[in-house]
């Protein structure tokens, strides 16, 4: 049971989101237009029909074709918009036939649709607009009903397939209007870093990144205690209604525990690989992080303990981290793969040798991941493999082993060596960018004054150090 388990939870949300810098991409359409075509041989030029169809994805089911809307154009064919979702094991042929395309319409589309996407890296779930002529009399089939592909490969640009006006598909493509923002949370540690985090508004996958940049040093079943408190600051993709498209970077993270403060700079070196360096310079990136999983909970420390199976005394080797099957399991270096296969009482099992003194091996797995073989290079934070119950286990959990000279050894324990720290014409830099990032944090937490201004009369707040005290709204 770890020490901040789940307690009772008093939660307060002390500083809201604030805002700024605000970088505008290139300018753009937000949502997709879908224009009613006339049928072939017209060539007087489309009818733009807004049928944002972006907008009401939200009520879409998920059933194949889940929006059906006819557009009449005065005295013209009329079209029929469709959205489709990608099906596992599709093929954007048979999904554009299954929207009623014809064949070989389908695949002019398609290879004009390559010169801007690939198709095959559609995803399942994936929307796709088709846009048709409407069926006259029910003679539906016939040459020229496909007018339009639409979709969203990524939330910073559409795709757009038409036809052009000598009728042969053309594809564009548009870049969205998004904001990048850069948005602070701070919040206080009650009992769980997952629900203040939570309380704070932090994306899911910044709240992951934050946990694996501090994998290093922060041993979040123990180390964390209430009280403690976090600032981070991370980018966002925002969407003209003000909707998070996409969670970015975070560019700054402290953790304040047990009154010790930990601040963190994204930064990257002329080396090229970014990662973050506390205030002075020194990389956090250890040669092996102690937990090579995200959120999980440890279950079973190392020693002494009687074994569930066996049901005896005996010594347990490792760590186990209890988490749900299929959780990912990272490469807790860089190193060449020893083993990766079934290996007994272990079960699915990959063992990473880092360097002649260090290996790390991982058991129990559901899978082991694809192109994770013995002899293959990883590097640190690589997926090798997923949570699961193999070999000789009760429940779905990671057991995690560090090997020093082939020795077990307790993962919490080791002392690893520390990673790179700056120099010269990188530290020059660095300072410079560390300066723009504390001016970008004093102004985000003005923001978050302002917020929480209208409140009064909370005790405890957390203040920030760099920006004015808040009081806990
Ligand atoms: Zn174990």
């Amino acid at each position: 049971m770890p020490a901040n388990g789940n307690q009772n939870v008093f939660m307060r949300r002390i500083v809201r989101r604030g805002l700024l810098g605000v970088a505008v991409a290139a300018p753009l359409i937000g949502g997709l237009v879908v224009s009613a075509w006339p049928g072939p041989g017209w060539h007087s030029g489309p009818i733009a029909t807004d049928l944002d169809l972006e907008a009401r994805a939200g009520r879409f089911a998920t059933a194949p074709i889940i929006k059906t809307a006819a557009i009449e154009a005065a005295a013209r064919p009329a079209t029929i918009s469709r959205a489709v979702r990608v099906a596992r094991g599709d093929t954007l042929m048979a999904l554009l036939v299954r929207a009623g395309a014809e064949r070989a319409e389908a695949s002019e589309a398609i290879a004009a649709l390559r010169a801007v996407f690939d198709p095959r890296g559609l995803k399942p779930g994936q929307k796709i607009d088709v846009g048709l002529a409407a069926p006259l009399d029910g003679a539906a089939k016939g040459k020229g009903r496909l007018l339009s592909i639409g979709l969203r490969p990524s939330v910073e640009r559409d795709v757009r397939v038409i036809r052009g006006t000598d009728a042969a598909f053309v594809a564009k493509e548009i870049a969205r209007k998004l904001d990048r923002r850069a948005v602070a949370a701070i919040g206080r540690i009650e009992s769980n870093l997952s629900l203040a985090a939570q309380a704070a508004g932090l994306p899911r996958r910044t709240m992951a990144e934050l946990i694996r940049m501090y994998s290093f040093d922060v041993d979040f079943q123990r180390d964390l205690r209430g009280g403690d408190s976090f600032e981070v600051l991370y980018e966002g993709l925002y969407e003209q209604d003000g909707t998070l498209a996409k969670s970015g970077d975070i560019l700054y993270a402290a953790l304040t525990l047990s009154g010790q403060r930990l601040a963190l700079y994204r930064f990257t070196p002329k080396s090229g690989r970014t990662h973050y360096f506390d205030a002075k310079g020194r990389s956090v990136r250890k040669t092996l992080m102690r937990t090579p999983i995200d959120g999980a909970r440890l279950s079973s420390g190392f020693g002494m303990r009687r074994h569930p199976i066996l049901g005896y005394s005996r010594m347990h080797r490792g760590v186990d981290f209890a988490a749900p099957r299929g959780t990912p399991i990272y490469a807790a270096g860089d190193g060449r793969i020893e083993v990766a296969g079934r290996n007994g009482g272990y079960g699915r099992y990959v063992r990473i040798r880092h360097n002649s003194t260090y290996k790390t091996a991982y058991a129990h797995m559901s899978r082991i991941a694809k192109g994770v073989r013995k002899g293959k290079r990883v590097k640190q934070g690589q997926v090798i493999g997923y949570v699961g119950t193999t070999g000789r286990s009760t429940g779905p959990h990671l057991h995690y082993e560090v090997l020093v000279n082939g020795k077990q050894v307790n993962p919490r324990k080791v002392k690893l060596p520390s990673g790179e720290k700056l120099k010269s014409a990188d530290l020059t830099t660095f300072a410079a960018r560390r300066a723009e990032i504390d001016r970008m944090r004093a102004a985000a937490n003005g923001k978050a004054l302002m917020v929480s201004a209208a409140c009064p009369g909370a005790d405890g707040a957390l203040r920030p150090a760099s920006g004015p005290a808040d009081n806990g709204c």
